[in-house]
């Protein structure tokens, strides 16, 4: 390799890693505001998530974001934005329902490694690629499964098993009720990622509310940084036993809303 190229590739390595310095900087500031502290080797594992979210992207369009700024704020910090309301306990067990390319889990499973992580997804593709990121991250504390959450929501292995169920993108609020609450236990908590526009969301669970029993939402309302939008987490409670009748079989929720 000729002296000028070599150079040249130092020269790039160095900026590269200059960027990724100052880059972990404006990480740390962002998650500080959000009350969030992250180690090195978690930040490490987080750009390499970026990384991976980005490469496996173009075969299975995971997501439309793809600027390495807006991926971290908009999918990484914003997963991470529920992290407050964990109660870590030794054997937690949470479920990502509909998880995709692994949002939330994959950013919450890197800041909890003693937290056991189930990621759901109905596509077989999307659970593989995801698989492969928590292979590559070595996280051990991460269990992928292909199917729906109307069957997982019937299957005693999963039903009334989690502390806590996730959901990001899934489906309208009182569709995500029906898909998520007959898999946390009594006292358990569903939290729903959502836009700013809750209110509507909502108004228009009750039905759904009263009859999956759960009760009482409360909303936490969050500003992404550098003006990337206002988002709202809506936590439930299990505070009756799930009917049944609910998950309503196979596509139903979608096709008839409660
Ligand atoms: N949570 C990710 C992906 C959202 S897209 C993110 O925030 O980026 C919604 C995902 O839910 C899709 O990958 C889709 O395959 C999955 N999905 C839709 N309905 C489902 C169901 N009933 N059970 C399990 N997964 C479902």
């Amino acid at each position: 390799m000729s002296y000028y190229f070599r150079q040249k590739l130092l020269g790039d390595l160095a900026s590269t890693i200059k960027g990724m310095l100052h880059f972990q900087k404006s990480v740390e500031v962002w998650m500080e505001e959000a009350g969030l502290a992250i180690t090195d080797s978690q930040f490490k594992k987080l750009s390499k998530y970026v990384d991976l979210l980005k490469d496996k992207n173009e075969e299975l369009n995971l997501t439309t974001i793809t600027d390495s700024q807006e991926v971290w704020i908009k999918h990484i910090l914003d997963s991470l934005m529920a992290a407050p309301l964990f109660k870590v306990e030794p054997g937690m067990k949470v479920m990502d329902i509909g998880t995709g390319g692994g949002l939330p889990g994959i950013p919450l499973a890197i800041l909890f490694p003693s937290v056991e992580f189930t990621l759901v997804d109905s596509t077989q593709k999307k659970i593989d690629a995801v698989r492969e990121f928590a292979h590559e991250l070595n996280l051990k504390n991460v269990i992928c499964i292909a199917e729906r959450a109307e069957v997982l929501g019937h299957d005693s292995k999963h039903r009334d098993q989690y502390d806590l169920v996730l959901s990001r993108a899934l489906a309208p609020l009182r569709i995500l009720i029906e898909l998520t609450v007959p898999l946390i236990h009594l006292y358990g908590n569903v939290i729903a990622y959502k836009g700013p526009e809750y209110i509507s969301e909502l108004s228009s669970s009750q039905n759904s509310i009263t009859k999956l029993r759960a009760e009482s939402p409360r909303v936490f309302q969050y500003s992404l940084p550098e003006d990337m939008g206002n988002r709202t987490l809506i936590q439930i409670t299990k505070k009756r036993v799930t009917p049944d009748a609910y998950p309503r079989r196979d596509g139903v929720p979608n096709k008839r809303p409660l």
